[in-house]
């Protein structure tokens, strides 16, 4: 694999992911990790894990580990879209 649109294997992802066991913090359900995890790159496209900003940058939230968790780009979209309180 030369290129990915997954976030880096970075030690922040491996601490988040580790922290959330794998699932995605907005939805609950498992995130494939690797672009073989899933059947079709359109699902890659859909369910690949990405940052999530728990308190959004545009809100003042940080780029800090604790202010970060994983979710699929989709739920991610989606959040971003419906801009949600928390
Ligand atoms: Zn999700």
């Amino acid at each position: 694999m030369s290129q990915s649109a997954a976030p880096p294997e970075t030690a922040l992802f491996n601490a988040l992911w580790d922290r959330q066991s794998g699932l995605c913090a907005l939805c609950g359900q498992p995130i494939p990790r690797h672009r073989f995890d899933v059947a079709h790159a359109t699902l890659w496209k859909k369910h690949r894990p990405t940052f999530d900003h728990i308190r959004a940058r545009a809100r003042g939230g940080a780029d800090k580990p604790a202010n970060l968790q994983l979710a699929h780009a989709q739920c991610n979209k989606r959040k971003g879209a419906g801009d949600l309180e928390r």
